[in-house]
């Protein structure tokens, strides 16, 4: 079965195509939440979490805290190094169990963190979902209210756009409107159907 693996930096569109493939019957399989099930309490991760970080990393109800995960890999490159460490063989063998269960001509790999992870084992192309920076900027924060500040963090923790789509082996075009990237979303899909017809 052809894999495809979709990313984009925030406010791109990934959950817009998802969507879009999702209705045209596409199975989607996205990293983040597959991620967030990994680290849920009891779970083997966590515990290494916990060991790795300290109990400061895990809240009363026994979940783990992100916030204070975050702050405490913020820059310092060998405890990132380590959390990834922790959940990128998880991540991945799930996404592969998980594949391995379906029968669909195509399927799709939500990894946002593509490529700051080099996470595309799995894949046998990269999508990459695009639009100019001040439109990226702008939606996220209509969706999540976030500040410059904030933005501005996130954004520099993401390869820039050129890397981008330097690294994309196909691109779906986001700065139009809603209309016009389902258009461009179902035009990628009948482009993979083709291809996997021709690759069985
Ligand atoms: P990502 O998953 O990459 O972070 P989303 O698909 O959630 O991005 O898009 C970010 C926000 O922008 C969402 O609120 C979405 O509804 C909106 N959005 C996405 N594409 C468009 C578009 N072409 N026109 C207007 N709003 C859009």
């Amino acid at each position: 079965m052809l894999v495809i693996a979709l990313t984009g930096g925030i406010g791109s569109g990934k959950s817009s195509v998802s969507q879009r493939l999702d209705e045209l019957g596409i199975p989607v399989i996205d990293a983040d939440i597959i991620a967030r099930e990994q680290v849920l309490p009891g779970s083997a991760a966590l515990r290494e979490i916990e060991t790795e970080f300290g109990s400061r990393v895990i809240q009363q109800d026994g979940s783990l805290d992100r916030a204070q995960l975050r702050t405490l890999i913020f820059n310092v490159p060998e405890k990132r190094q380590r959390l990834e460490q922790i959940l990128h063989p998880r991540i991945r063998r799930e996404m592969e169990h998980r594949l391995k269960l379906l029968d669909a001509p195509y399927a799709i790999l939500v990894i946002p963190l593509l490529l700051e992870t080099g996470q595309n084992e799995l894949a046998d192309r990269v999508l990459v979902v695009d639009c100019p920076e001040d439109q990226q900027i702008a939606r996220v924060q209509r969706r999540d209210g976030l500040n410059d500040a904030q933005m501005k963090q996130i954004l520099a923790a993401q390869v820039d756009r050129a890397t981008r789509l330097s690294r994309a082996d196909d691109v779906i075009n986001n700065s139009g409107s809603l209309s016009e990237l389902i258009a461009a979303v179902d035009k990628q899909h009948r482009s993979y159907l083709h291809l996997a017809k021709i690759n069985q």
